[in-house]
Formats: structure tokens, C-alpha cells, sequence
């Protein structure tokens, strides 16, 4: 099969490759549409470690069951599916009280670190375990399907505390996932969204996707924000850049006894204003991945509630992967999802 192999370090070839092997639990997708993430980008000049080399990239997927293991039950040839980003085990503790983005045996299609490697969608074909599929509503098309999984992650960040109706958010960050974020957020019934960005393009999606106010980083956004919320600062607060800055923003502009969610984490570690945290009595949790999520994402998609299409900047041959990763490496302004199809 054809498959976008990291060979080293920045440097991917489209090339044939064998094709995965699947137990009788896995399916083989023909995989449809995988979309880049910034996680692969990220990890494609090593500075994660999470993509050492040889590897086949991509998570965020869909495709059609081209075979089925001789135990899977309920799932077919021709099945039009997507899937989890995650493999989790069903089995251990995490997973036995449902937190299965959590599993001891955690596995994410297109990683390798030092505990394993597996392969993931950027190929004609790849193996997943049956109990990780979804199938995927008739008018549901692939690629938007493949954009599923960033909706996830942030429905899963949501979930992470309550929300009261007329709640304030803000959230810090508008690339794929704090968009993702203002428009389940947008569902969830906050009462004001506060959209962060230092890019006028983005913050102009974000107003399109439901953000009720939008402030330039560039101009004291706490200010700004203490000026929106009569000086109390923000309910919720969801950080999605993940550096010093971002961080210090996000837990500064919360209200006493507020939460802040923190979902991007780009640096490892940051300085941290610890006094603030405590004294304002604030919540401070991390958000990882999702954990059954994406049912509700596929419908709310299918349903209108939420848009793929304004994050999608391009679709493109599994051919021209590697200019496409180059262009992301690059942070070309406007670029958000790219979907390449095998
Ligand atoms: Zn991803
Ligand atoms: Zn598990």
C-alpha cells in the first residue's frame, strides 16, 4: 500500500509500504480522509520525541472497513467509520471508571515514543481495534468526519467542570482547538465567549463561530476582559496555546473561585503565578484527549450545531503530503485543517 512515512527527522516520503497487520478484534479501514494535526507538526522535527522515526502519522481519520477480524462482531465490510484517536485497553482501572483517555495502556494511532509505535491513517490503509470505531451518518462526507476528533478534545475540556447558563468563558488561543471550543462552548449556554488570539484572521472565525467578544493579545487583553466582566474576570477560562504567557493570562483574567481548563501544552514547563491561583481559590485542571466524546460530536456535526467546514483550508492527495506538512511547519498565516486523502 501507498503511506507517508516519516523516514527522519523533517523529511517524508510518499512511498509504498506494508500492508498493517490486525488481530481478530481489528478492523482494516481503507482510510478515506486524515486530517494533520498540530501534534504531528510538532512532532515531525522531533521536539516532542512522540514521532520517532520510521513512523505512519495521523489520527484523525475515516474510511470504510475494508476487512473484518474473525471475532469482530457487528461491523462490516463497506462500513463508513471513523475513529477514536486513542487506543485504550477497556480493561484497567482508568478505563473500568470510564476514564479511558487516561488507560495505563494508552496507545494514539501515528505515535511513537519510547513505550511503542503505531502506525496511524496517513496510508492507504490501517488496523484499529473494533471497539474504538464509530460509524458514521450516511451524509456525513470524510473529510469532515476525519475533523471530528478536535471537536472532541474540546467537548471533553467542557466537561471538565460545570457550566451555569449566562456563564462567561474565555478562551485563550483560536487555532483548531480553541475554535472547536468557542463553538461547543456556544452549545453549552454560555452567556459571553471572550475569544483570545495575537491573529486578526482567526479572531474574525472566531466571532463567525460564536464568540461574543474578541480581543487581540497584542492590546492588554486582561484589561480588556476585567472591562467585559465588570471587573470580576471570567467563569470558565480554557488556555489552548500551552506557554508562559497564555498560562498567566488565562489563570489572571478567571474570577475568584473560577476554573481554568488547560488543554494546550506546548511547553513543558512554564512559570506559574501560584499566588493568584490560591489566594483566588481557582480550579486549575488539565484536559487530556477525550473520553467518549465522539458520538455526540458526529451528531452534533451531522445536526448543523457544529461546523467543520470553516476550519478546513484544504484538501489535497496523500501525494503532496509532504509540501502540505512543510506549509504548516512554516505557520503559514490562514492555515487551519488539512485534510490529505490516499
Ligand atoms: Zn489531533
Ligand atoms: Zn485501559
Amino acid at each position: 500500500m501507498k503511506a507517508l512515512i516519516l523516514k527522519e527527522y523533517m523529511r517524508l516520503c510518499c512511498e509504498d509500504a506494508p500492508m498493517p497487520e490486525f488481530g481478530p478484534a481489528d478492523v482494516l479501514v481503507a482510510v478515506k480522509a486524515c486530517g494533520i494535526c498540530g501534534s504531528d507538526v510538532h512532532g515531525m522535527d522531533g521536539s516532542t520525541g512522540r514521532r520517532r522515526p520510521p513512523i505512519i502519522m495521523g489520527h484523525e481519520a475515516a474510511g470504510v472497513i475494508a476487512e473484518a477480524g474473525s471475532a469482530v462482531n457487528g461491523w462490516k465490510r463497506g462500513d463508513r467509520v471513523t475513529f477514536d484517536s486513542t487506543i485504550f485497553c477497556g480493561v484497567c482501572e482508568f478505563c473500568r471508571r470510564g476514564q479511558v483517555n487516561l488507560c495505563s495502556q494508552r496507545r494514539v494511532l501515528g505515535v511513537s515514543c519510547e513505550e511503542y509505535r503505531q502506525h496511524g491513517a496517513f496510508a492507504e490503509y490501517v488496523a484499529v481495534p473494533n471497539h474504538i470505531l464509530y460509524r458514521l451518518p450516511d451524509a456525513q462526507s470524510f473529510e469532515h468526519a476525519a475533523l471530528v476528533e478536535p471537536f472532541a478534545i474540546a467537548s471533553h475540556a467542557l466537561h471538565r467542570s460545570p457550566v451555569a447558563l449566562n456563564d462567561t468563558a474565555v478562551v485563550v488561543g483560536c487555532g483548531m482547538i480553541g475554535l472547536a471550543i468557542i463553538q461547543v462552548a456556544r452549545l453549552a449556554g454560555f452567556g459571553r465567549i471572550i475569544a483570545v488570539d495575537v491573529a486578526a484572521d482567526k479572531l474574525a472565525l472566531a466571532a463567525r463561530l460564536g464568540a461574543t467578544d474578541i480581543i487581540n493579545s497584542k492590546a492588554a487583553p486582561l484589561d480588556e476582559i476585567l472591562r467585559l466582566t465588570r471587573g470580576t474576570g471570567a467563569d470558565r477560562v480554557f488556555e489552548a496555546v500551552g506557554i508562559a504567557a497564555t498560562v498567566d493570562l488565562a489563570i489572571r483574567c478567571a474570577r475568584k473561585g473560577g476554573a481554568v481548563t488547560l488543554v494546550g501544552n506546548v511547553a513543558p514547563k512554564i512559570e506559574f503565578p501560584l499566588q493568584t491561583v490560591v489566594t483566588r481559590e481557582l480550579e486549575l485542571q488539565g484536559s487530556c484527549a477525550s473520553a467518549g466524546e465522539y458520538a455526540a460530536c458526529l451528531e452534533m456535526m451531522a445536526r448543523g450545531d457544529i461546523e467543520p467546514v470553516p476550519l478546513l483550508s484544504a484538501v489535497a492527495p496523500l501525494t503532496e503530503g509532504a509540501a502540505w506538512f512543510d506549509r504548516l511547519y512554516r505557520k503559514e498565516p490562514g492555515l487551519l485543517k488539512v485534510i490529505l486523502k490516499p
